[in-house]
Order: structure tokens, then sequence, then C-alpha cells
């Protein structure tokens, strides 16, 4: 069985490593950790930035810092460390027993997250392989022994070691799911089929730049969740819109994060399917991030990874009423891409622009072959 993480009311410190060269990325990471652990109902007490030249194996960081760590954790009564980087078994292990208290990584806390906000069966299954195969990495940490108590599934094997039985358990489990979720796949296959006469457009993006706010816009029903917070929608929402006389499908998709843990990518894949299939994708970006140029790459890189028939895209930048310096940044924008007519500055909020991006989409998709 999953160990869960409960962060609610929990007093934590969040602690990042920085090598010279990414200290600003770095920064960014701790920052979205911070709102991340906050989503999750913990009380974040203090950040720790730790300059290291090399990571030491064994705990990450050296004897210093973990004592002036220990003793913080002490006097402040702290209850879980949540750390920016990946932490191996060994050293989760070997800072859970000298910081006395729960330790876990960015990874694990993204991975809570999405299992908190999935709502649709499919995407909790998609959320379970991710976790079942995180937890394969972390063995053996991560996993109880239950099933072997209540005598069901999991005896050992003959001359197999506790961690062993895990790992066959661990890979059964992620089996058997990978097993039900291809019949799913099967059945939105099908499902998809029967609306392939309608035009595709899919709402990409990094979390929290508005992407629900425009679903809502233009399909003019209030159902996407729309929040102040990373990750508040983790299922995909399919809508029929209409503009002109042309009917749409729009779809709103997971947001994207820095360092998106690997298991979670791969087991959105079918979900971002959606992605692959779309005939047109906008993507959306808040224009008000100093790292807003680094977050369209981030999604760029895994729009590729991923894969798309699609070459049109509309670069939808977002919040214009909240921005600092727009012009600044505007001429830099269009510097920047050549595809200057695929560009458009928006505030969903103030529903400004929001027309022209409707013309734009009527106008890019008329050629399309229905
Ligand atoms: P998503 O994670 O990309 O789906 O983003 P949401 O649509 O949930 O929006 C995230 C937050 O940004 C919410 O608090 C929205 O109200 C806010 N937001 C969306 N569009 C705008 C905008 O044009 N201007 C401002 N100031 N805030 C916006
Ligand atoms: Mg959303």
């Amino acid at each position: 069985m999953l160990v869960t993480t409960d962060y609610t009311e929990k007093k934590t410190v969040l602690i990042a490593t920085v090598i010279k060269t990414n200290h600003q990325k770095v920064l960014e990471e701790i920052y979205e950790l911070n709102s991340l652990a906050k989503t999750l109902g913990a009380i974040v007490i203090k950040e720790f930035i730790q300059k290291i030249k090399q990571k030491p194996p064994k705990t990450l960081i050296g004897k210093g810092k973990i004592e002036e760590l220990k003793s913080f954790i002490l006097v402040n009564n702290i209850k879980l460390v949540i750390f920016n980087d990946n932490l191996s078994p060994s050293q989760l292990k070997n800072l859970e027993k000298t910081l006395t208290s729960e330790v876990v990584d960015r990874t694990k806390v993204i991975l809570d997250i999405f299992s908190k906000r999935a709502k649709t069966s499919y995407a909790k299954a998609q959320i379970k392989l991710a976790q079942y195969k995180y937890a394969l990495s972390k063995l053996p940490k991560l996993w109880t022994h239950l099933e072997k108590q209540r005598g069901g599934i999991g005896f050992r094997g003959p001359g197999e070691s506790e961690i062993e039985t895990d790992r066959r358990n661990l890979r059964k489990s992620i089996k058997k799911l990978k097993k039900n979720m291809k019949l799913i796949d099967k059945q939105m296959k099908t499902q998809r089929k029967h609306r392939k006469n309608l035009i595709r457009i899919s709402l990409v993006g990094y979390t929290n730049v508005g992407k629900s706010t425009i679903m809502n816009l233009l399909s003019k029903a209030k159902v996407a969740t729309v929040e102040n917070h990373l990750f508040s929608t983790v299922d995909t929402t399919v809508r029929k819109i209409q503009i002109k006389k042309q009917r749409f499908l729009l779809s709103d998709t997971v947001g994207f994060i820095n360092n998106l843990p690997t298991q979670l990518i791969d087991s959105f894949k079918s979900t971002l399917s959606e992605i692959q299939d779309s005939d047109l994708l906008i993507h959306v970006i808040d224009i008000t991030k100093n790292s807003f140029i680094k977050h369209i790459k981030y999604v760029e890189n895994i729009l590729l990874e991923i894969g798309r028939k699609t070459n049109l895209i509309i670069k939808v930048f977002n919040k214009i009423d909240r921005c600092r310096e727009l012009n600044t940044k505007q001429s830099i924008i269009k510097k920047k891409y050549q595809d200057i007519k695929n560009i458009l500055f928006i505030s969903a909020l103030q529903k400004t622009s929001i027309k022209l991006l409707k013309q734009k989409i009527y106008a890019l998709t008329k050629r399309i072959p229905r």
C-alpha cells in the first residue's frame, strides 16, 4: 500500500541546493515549491538555500548545514522537511534519521497534489500509476507491508528479502493498473472517433497561467475550476464551442511545471493525446512572470516530447492587466518570435481581446478540411 504524507498544518521547512550556474532557476523552483506545499496545507516556516560545490552523496547537504538544520527543527518543532532536489532512497533514509523529521522531495509533493486534485477515475488511475513507479524508485520507503500482514497477495517467496517482495508486488500492481488503463484508452479512442468531424483545439501551458479561465470564457459555461493555485485542474475537460458557424472541441489540459516528474509525464501521455490529436494549440503564457520565456521553452519541450500533429499554435500572453513593464515585454516578445501574427496579448480576467482570440481561432482553422 502506498504511504501518504499528511501535510495539513504541519510546520515545514524547505531546502534547496544550488550550484553556481543554476541560482536563478532554483529560486523560482523554491518559490513554486512553497506554493505547492501551502496548497497541501503545510505551514512553511523557513526556506533554506544551500550553496554546494558538488552533491555529497549521503545526505545531499554538508555536515555543518545538517547541524544547523537539526537545531532549527528541534527549536521550532518542525515536523516536515521538503527537499527541492530529488532524493535517492539512501539519502531519504539518512536524512530522516539525522533530522528526526519526516522528509519528502519535490516529486512526492507534486504527485500528492495531483492525487488530491484528480476527479475522474481515469486521472486517478494515471496518478496511481505514477505513484507506484515513484515508490518503486524509492524502495524500501513509501510502501507498507499491510497486504503481507493480511496474508493476501504479498507473501514472501522462498529466499526473497522484504525489499524484493515489495518490488515484486509493486510491479504486479503496476501491471494490473496498466491493463485496466489500456481498456479505458480503447474506449476513449472510440469516443474520439465519433467526434472526428469537429475541429479540435487544446489549451496548453504552464500551471496557473489562466487556461481554465479562458476555457470558461470561450465555452461560456462555468465548468472548469479556476483557482490561484498550482494544479487546480489535473483532469482534461473537453467542451463544444462555436465561433460564427463553426463548431469546435476545446480541451483544457493539465498544466506543466519545472521538473515535472517523469513518472507523471509517462502516465499522462494518453490524457495528453488530446494535445497530440489537436488541429490547433493555444499556448497560454502568464506575461507577469519574469521567467515567462523559460516557461515557454519548457512547455515547448514537453510538447515535443509527447508529439503533436499540428504546427498551428497561437501564443496567448495573458494577464496584461497585471503586467509591469508591459511595453518592454511586448517588444522583447515581438523581436523573439517570428510568427508574430499568431501572437496575442489578452486579459482573460478583464475580457480584453477575447474577441480577437476568437477571430484568430476562426481564421486559422478555416481551411482545415472536415
Ligand atoms: P490554469 O491553471 O492555467 O488553468 O489557470 P486558472 O485559469 O485557474 O487561473 C489561475 C489564476 O490566475 C486564477 O486566480 C485566475 O483568476 C487568474 N487569472 C486568469 N486570467 C487572468 C488575467 O487575465 N489577469 C489576472 N490578473 N489574473 C488572471
Ligand atoms: Mg486549470
